[in-house]
């Protein structure tokens, strides 16, 4: 019989940011999911910032860079791109190196519109495409209290930390 400690998972956190100006006219994507707003994120892709977050979290557990290492944007390939796209392809590098996500948690810093009422479907997308159940995909969100960029509602940040393991 095989001792636990024959069994070696390793355990490594990661953390991401990720901030895009806003500004009329464009639609806003946060966590896969497109919130009805009157502004949006000025962008190459599709100005998810909330997945550019995530993913840097991933692949800074991972030690593999960062977001702009594999998706540049100045790219034509990236120019309007889906980021769950981008999210899926991080995935899979992370997959290829031997990883896999845990657990997520984000936090969304945005004066308005408020974002509560769509989280559920955003942990849901985000669950799907890291293929971890939503009770390990946290997303917050809270105003800036009318402070800085975020308060006079000029752009969004997101912060995101993750935890991938070893693949079993
Ligand atoms: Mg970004």
């Amino acid at each position: 019989m095989q001792s636990s400690k024959s069994i070696k998972v390793s355990l490594r956190i990661g953390n991401g940011f990720d901030v895009h100006p806003l500004t009329p006219g464009r639609p806003l994507f946060l966590g896969g999911v497109q919130i009805p707003h009157n502004k949006g994120a000025v962008a190459h892709s599709d100005g998810d910032a909330l997945i550019h977050s995530l993913c840097d979290a991933l692949l800074g557990a991972a030690s593999l860079g960062d977001i702009g290492r594999y998706f540049p944007d100045s790219s034509p390939e990236y120019k309007g791109i889906d980021s769950k796209i981008l999210l899926s392809h991080t995935v899979a590098l992370l997959k290829a190196r031997g990883f896999e996500p845990v657990n997520i948690d984000a936090v969304v810093a945005l004066q308005t519109p408020k974002i509560a009422p769509f989280i559920p479907q955003m942990r849901a997308v985000l669950a799907q495409i890291l293929a971890i159940p939503e009770e390990a995909v946290s997303v917050k969100a809270t105003t800036t209290e009318s402070l800085g960029f975020v308060g006079r509602e000029e752009g969004v940040a997101v912060y995101v930390v993750c935890l991938i393991q070893t693949l079993a």
